[in-house]
């Protein structure tokens, strides 16, 4: 188990110094302190790992789908053995609530089961074809799969990131977020622990610009799968496009609750205000637009205000509801908003007060920018943060402009008892999922996901993430007359 204070990279089975002999600090968010140093990947770095999971990707390539099958499944068991280890690491690292990181954990682990079932029955299909023909496709895996990761769930999008790809058949070499990289450094050494052979999950910690950059510009490279902001995913868009290989892109949100006066508000306001506390709001999905029927308005506000007061802030080690943000740029990066949107004459609602020992924290408290028009900032721009914009609503009509009203487009809720009125809403949003009457369920790993405009292409999670890390080869025998 990790115990050092200086994390090396994960490569071809071994724990591997940089090569330039460069480490950089990683932060405990909940107190501003060094927690650890990282290795700081250079290209030589990303070179070695890269070849390595190239060299590995010729036999892994091969190997049965039971045998990856069972090591996805291992790997999913031993996660759970160490479940209190991981969440505890995940916790510290990134400040998240310790019942939150638990939870992670557990989502972490249903990947590898879910990608474990499914390793040895995913295959192509047989088409019919006039005449003396079989005709019948192959699914083939890429090659050396590129994963790029934040640094909101370290642990979920890591562990996706690499279940999926590994279990057709590629090999995968990961660079985490530079804020938060201890538990996929985990992932890498449980995967060897369990038996992967050594080149199969490698991990390559650094800055974006140096270990990012030079891991999406390598040849050898067969598929990146970038998580992040749109910023960043235009350019390893551009970049990947350069050696014309196939990209993942999942990028930023907006998404609304769409709450109707019929809608059961027991049941709504505790979710909605999950939503965008979950993680302290920096979540990609995060409710951040809460998108409610005039005449319930005050109703829906003032129950809303009322679970935002009774929320516990703290450092997630100490399993608070709400824990720091992850870095003193990104609490003056929320503040800022909320700046503007004050300056700006829209009500700036929160409840209570932060209590004066987390001062030193990076803590924001749960925050309601009330009735924000649909240009505002606060609608428009993914704030990262507990924040929730407020619009109103006449007619379903206006309710749809309202929800499609931003570039986004990763996730959206409604609420509503008229079951016709859901549907018909669910296929006219401009979203990539749809929730009636619930939002997020549970990890969602069985749910393709994935985004429209700006939240990005192609899909992660389900069986849907497997078509985008195989590639189709047709076959065609002509049987003789
Ligand atoms: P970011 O774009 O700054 O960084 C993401 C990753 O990209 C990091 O590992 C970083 O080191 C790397 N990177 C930075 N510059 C790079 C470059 N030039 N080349 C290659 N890699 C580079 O994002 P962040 O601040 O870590 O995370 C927050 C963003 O992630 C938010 O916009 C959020 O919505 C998004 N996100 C999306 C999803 C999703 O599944 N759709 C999930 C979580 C987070």
């Amino acid at each position: 188990m990790l115990s050092q204070q200086r994390y090396r990279h994960f490569i071809d089975g071994e724990w591997a110094a940089p090569d330039t002999d460069s480490w950089f600090p990683t932060y405990d968010p909940a107190r501003g302190v060094v927690l650890a140093e990282l290795a700081r990947g250079a290209a030589v770095d990303v070179d070695r790992a890269v070849l390595a999971a190239e060299r590995a990707f010729t036999i892994w390539q091969y190997t049965d789908g039971i045998e990856r099958a069972r090591l996805l499944l291992k790997m999913a068991h031993k996660i759970l053995d160490e479940k209190e280890h991981l969440a505890r690491l995940e916790s510290l690292d990134t400040g998240k609530p310790l019942s939150q990181a638990r939870t992670d954990v557990d989502v972490a682990s249903r990947y590898f089961e879910f990608y474990g079932g499914i390793a040895d029955k995913f295959g192509g299909e047989t088409i019919p074809l006039p005449g003396p023909y079989l005709d019948y496709t192959l699914r083939e895996p890429l090659g050396v799969c590129a994963v790029i990761i934040p640094w909101n769930y370290p642990l979920q999008i890591g562990a996706r990131g690499i279940a999926a790809p590994v279990a057709v058949g590629n090999t995968v070499v990961l660079k985490p977020a530079e804020e938060a990289s201890l538990t996929t450094l985990e992932l890498a050494r449980i995967a060897d622990e369990v038996g992967f052979p050594p080149g199969v999950v490698n991990v390559v910690t650094g800055l974006g610009e140096e270990a990012g950059a030079a891991l999406v510009r390598h040849h050898r490279v067969s598929h990146v799968t970038f998580t992040g902001s749109v910023e960043v995913g235009r350019h390893v868009a551009a970049e990947a496009g350069q050696h014309v290989i196939p990209v993942t892109m999942e990028l930023g949100g907006k998404s609304p609750n769409i709450v109707f006066a019929s809608a059961d508000l027991q049941r709504a306001i505790p979710v909605v205000v999950r939503s965008i506390v979950q993680n302290a709001g920096q979540t990609c999905s995060a409710g951040s637009r809460l998108i409610v029927e005039e005449r319930i308005h005050d109703e829906v506000v003032a129950g809303v205000l009322e679970r935002f007061k009774a929320l516990r802030l703290g450092p997630g080690v100490e399993d608070p509801d709400v824990g720091p943000l992850i870095s003193d740029r990104q609490k003056a990066r929320v503040l800022g908003f909320l700046e503007t949107a004050d300056k700006s004459g829209q009500a700036v609602l929160q409840a209570g007060e932060l209590p004066s020992d987390l001062a030193q924290g990076n803590f924001v408290l749960p925050t309601l920018v009330d009735r924000a028009p649909l240009d505002s900032q606060v609608v428009q721009e993914e704030i990262f943060g507990p924040v929730v914009a407020v619009s109103t609503f006449r007619t379903e009509e206006e309710a749809l402009t309202l929800a499609n009203g931003t570039q986004y487009g990763l996730v959206s809720a409604i609420w509503t008892r008229d079951v016709g009125q859901a549907h018909r809403i669910a296929r006219q949003l401009k979203s990539g999922q749809v929730f009636i009457n619930t939002y997020g369920a549970g990890g969602g790993v069985e749910m393709p996901f994935g985004g429209y405009g700006l939240s990005g292409y192609g899909r992660e999670k389900g069986v849907e993430a497997l078509r985008h890390y195989t590639q189709v080869k047709n076959v065609c025998v002509h049987t003789g007359v």
